[in-house]
């Protein structure tokens, strides 16, 4: 697991998309929803199922259904309107997919049950390039390691988002808008 990051893909999404579509509510919760996955410990705390379990550690909370049940589920407070609950299950489903899609970077640990419930198997990534091997699970090496490897992409990322949209914004306010009269008058110097 990403010991303290795991909630930085939200915010970094919310920045991305712009708090004109996010608000900070929708951000907080899509905070919580992309840790809310490692909440599986206590099922292997209170012996429900064994540590590589369907129901244990990166298994059922690790996968792509359980991100899409969580999206729909928490776009029920959206309030009214399709588009705005259809943008907020998106949204959520991303923030609670980055969790298992984080842990799977990692170059250590169990990997996830991405297809649960059609398939328990774990699998890992092919490109599993944050090295934690050895790392303690707390600590300063462990906030190093997932700053450089998790926070500064993240931070660019959203960044350059931003100037993408600062720079289309710009684009499309800058575009001369042609008068209806102008425009009939043109229709019918060229029939
Ligand atoms: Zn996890």
């Amino acid at each position: 697991m990403a010991t303290y990051l795991h909630f930085a893909p939200a915010i970094a999404l919310a920045v991305a998309i712009g708090s004109r579509t996010v608000g900070w509510r929708l951000t907080l919760a899509g905070a919580v929803f992309a840790v809310l996955p490692d909440a599986d410990f206590a099922l292997v705390t209170l012996g429900i199922d064994r540590y590589g379990g369907p129901y244990g550690h990166r298994g059922f909370t690790h996968s792509i259904g359980f991100a899409l049940a969580l999206g729909a589920f928490g776009a029920l407070w959206a309030g009214p309107g399709r588009g705005r609950q259809l943008g907020a299950a998106a949204f959520l489903a991303l923030c609670t997919l980055s969790h298992p899609w984080l842990d799977g970077l990692l170059d250590r640990g169990i990997c996830n049950a991405w297809l649960w419930p059609l398939d328990d198997a774990r699998i890992c990534l092919d490109w599993r390039p944050v090295p934690m091997r050895g790392v303690p699970l707390f600590g300063m090496e462990r906030l190093r390691r997932e700053l450089i490897w998790i926070g500064i992409p993240l931070v660019v990322s959203s960044l350059a988002a931003v100037w993408l949209r600062w720079g289309w914004r710009r684009l499309r306010t800058a575009a001369p808008t042609m008068p209806a009269r102008t425009v009939a008058r043109g229709a019918k110097a060229f029939p």
